[in-house]
C-alpha cells in the first residue's frame, strides 16, 4: 500500500536549516528561518514566560484533560490586547484555544468551508502554509498582488478583490507585519479595506501572527480592529509564538465576530467538532503561561518591555537598511518602512545561490530575508556582499 505515495517536496527552509549548520564558515549569516534573534544571534526564552512557567509548575494541581476549547482563561485574558477595551464588542467576540498560530488559520478556513466558503481571496506573496492548508482543505485559492514594485501595499488589488468575491467566497488578509514582504496596509488604506468589507458584505479572515513587532500592540491591532469595527462577522486567527517567544510551544487563538450570542454559540459547537477532530484539543502549556503572565501587571509589563526590546531591535536594524540606500541594484530604502520579521529582496534565484557559496548568507530562494538574522556587527558584510551579487 505505502508504495502507492510518492515522496513530497522536501520543506524548502529546514533543508536551509541543514546547509547553513553544515556551514564551517565563522561569519555565516543566518537569514532564513522565522524566529527573532538577539544581536548575539540568539532565539532566548522571555523572562516573563520563564517566571510564568515557574509559576506554573509550583500550583499547577493536575494536567486532566480541558476541553477541545482549551485553557479559556488565556483565550479570554488576550482579548483586550487584540481587540481594545470593549474587548467582546458587545458580546459579538468569542474565542477557543488552538495549536498555534497554524491551527487557528486551519480551524478558521475549515470552519470557512463548513458554513460554505469554497474559494479564498488572499494577497500573494504570502506565508506558504496559506496555500497548502487551502490546497489540503480542497479550497480555491484565488490570489491577487500583495504589493507593488516600489515596496508598497496594492490597495487596488485589494479592493478589487473584496469588492468581486461573490457568495462563497472570503478574503484572507495579514494584520500587521505581512509574512514575507513586511508591507502592512496604511491607516488609510485600511480604512478604505474596511469601507470595502462593509459596503460588499464579504466574510473577513484576518491572520495576525506578529502582533507587536511592528509599530507597537496598539498599533498593530488598529487596521484589524477597523474593519471588525465595520462588517457583521469574521474569524481572526491569532499567533502567540512570535510575541511570547513560544514558537515550539504552539500557542495560539481562534477568534469569532459575529451578529448575535446565538450565532456564536453555533459557530463554536462547530469549531469544537472540528477541533475535536483533527487535535482533540491545543498542548496547555504554553497558553497557560501566556494566562499567567496577562493576569499579574508586573509580569505584563515585563512581558511588553521585552517585546518593545525586540521591536526597536529590529527598527534599528531596518533603520541602518534604509541608511545604507543601496546595495548594488537593490534599493534597501523601503526596508525601512515595512514591519516586522521579514522583507524580500528583488534578488534571483542565481543571486540567492551566490550569497550562499560565495558569502555564506542564507536566505530563501524567494529573496526573503529576516530581520531578525542582522546585527550591527554583520550587517556591512551583509551590504557589501549583496553590492557584489547584485550587480
Ligand atoms: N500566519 C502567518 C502569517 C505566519 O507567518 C505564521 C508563522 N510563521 C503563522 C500564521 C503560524 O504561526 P505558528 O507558529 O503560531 O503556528
Amino acid at each position: 500500500m505505502l508504495d502507492r505515495l510518492s515522496p513530497q517536496a522536501p520543506d524548502a527552509l529546514l533543508a536551509l536549516i541543514r546547509l547553513h549548520a553544515a556551514d564551517p564558515r565563522e561569519d555565516k549569516i543566518d537569514l532564513g528561518v522565522g524566529v527573532y534573534r538577539t544581536e548575539d544571534g540568539a532565539t532566548p526564552v522571555f523572562a516573563a514566560i520563564k517566571a510564568a512557567e515557574q509559576a506554573l509548575v509550583d500550583s499547577q494541581e493536575s494536567k486532566s484533560y480541558l476541553g477541545p476549547e482549551g485553557d479559556m482563561g488565556f483565550v479570554n485574558a488576550l482579548m483586550p490586547y487584540i481587540f481594545g477595551k470593549d474587548a467582546t464588542m458587545g458580546g459579538r467576540i468569542q474565542g477557543m484555544q488552538t495549536p498555534g498560530g497554524t491551527g487557528a488559520v486551519r480551524l478558521a478556513l475549515a470552519l470557512a468551508q463548513k458554513a460554505g466558503v469554497t474559494r479564498v481571496h488572499m494577497g500573494v506573496p504570502s506565508w506558504p502554509n496559506h496555500a497548502q492548508i487551502l490546497a489540503d482543505l480542497g479550497m480555491e485559492l484565488a490570489p491577487f498582488d500583495h504589493a507593488k514594485a516600489d515596496g508598497t501595499a496594492d490597495l487596488d488589488a485589494v479592493l478589487a478583490a473584496i469588492n468581486g468575491a461573490g457568495a462563497g467566497e472570503a478574503v484572507l488578509l495579514h494584520a500587521c507585519c505581512h509574512n514575507p514582504t513586511g508591507i502592512d496596509y496604511t491607516a488609510d488604506q485600511w480604512a478604505a479595506i474596511a469601507d470595502a468589507f462593509a459596503a460588499s458584505g464579504t466574510f473577513p479572515i484576518i491572520d495576525a501572527a506578529y502582533q507587536g513587532l511592528g509599530a507597537g500592540m496598539e498599533e498593530d491591532a488598529a487596521g484589524m480592529r477597523g474593519v471588525l469595527a465595520k462588517v457583521p462577522e469574521a474569524f481572526v486567527a491569532y499567533s502567540c509564538d512570535k510575541n511570547f517567544g513560544q514558537y515550539r510551544d504552539r500557542v495560539g487563538a481562534f477568534y469569532v465576530l459575529a451578529g448575535e450570542k446565538g450565532a456564536l454559540d453555533t459557530a463554536f459547537s462547530n469549531a469544537n467538532a472540528l477541533a475535536r477532530a483533527a487535535w482533540s484539543m491545543p498542548p496547555d502549556h504554553g497558553g497557560a503561561a501566556v494566562r499567567i503572565i496577562l493576569r499579574d501587571a508586573d509580569m505584563t509589563k515585563q512581558w511588553l518591555a521585552e517585546l518593545d526590546d525586540m521591536r526597536a531591535r529590529m527598527r534599528g536594524v531596518r533603520d541602518a537598511l534604509a541608511k545604507a540606500g543601496r546595495a548594488g541594484r537593490i534599493d534597501l530604502a523601503p526596508l525601512g518602512h515595512q514591519n516586522g520579521l521579514f522583507s524580500m529582496l528583488p534578488v534571483t534565484k542565481d543571486e540567492v545561490a551566490a550569497l550562499r557559496e560565495d558569502h555564506g548568507i542564507y536566505m530563501a530562494a524567494s529573496g526573503r530575508i529576516n530581520i531578525a538574522g542582522l546585527t550591527h556587527a554583520n550587517l556591512p558584510k551583509f551590504i557589501a556582499a549583496l553590492a557584489a551579487v547584485a550587480v
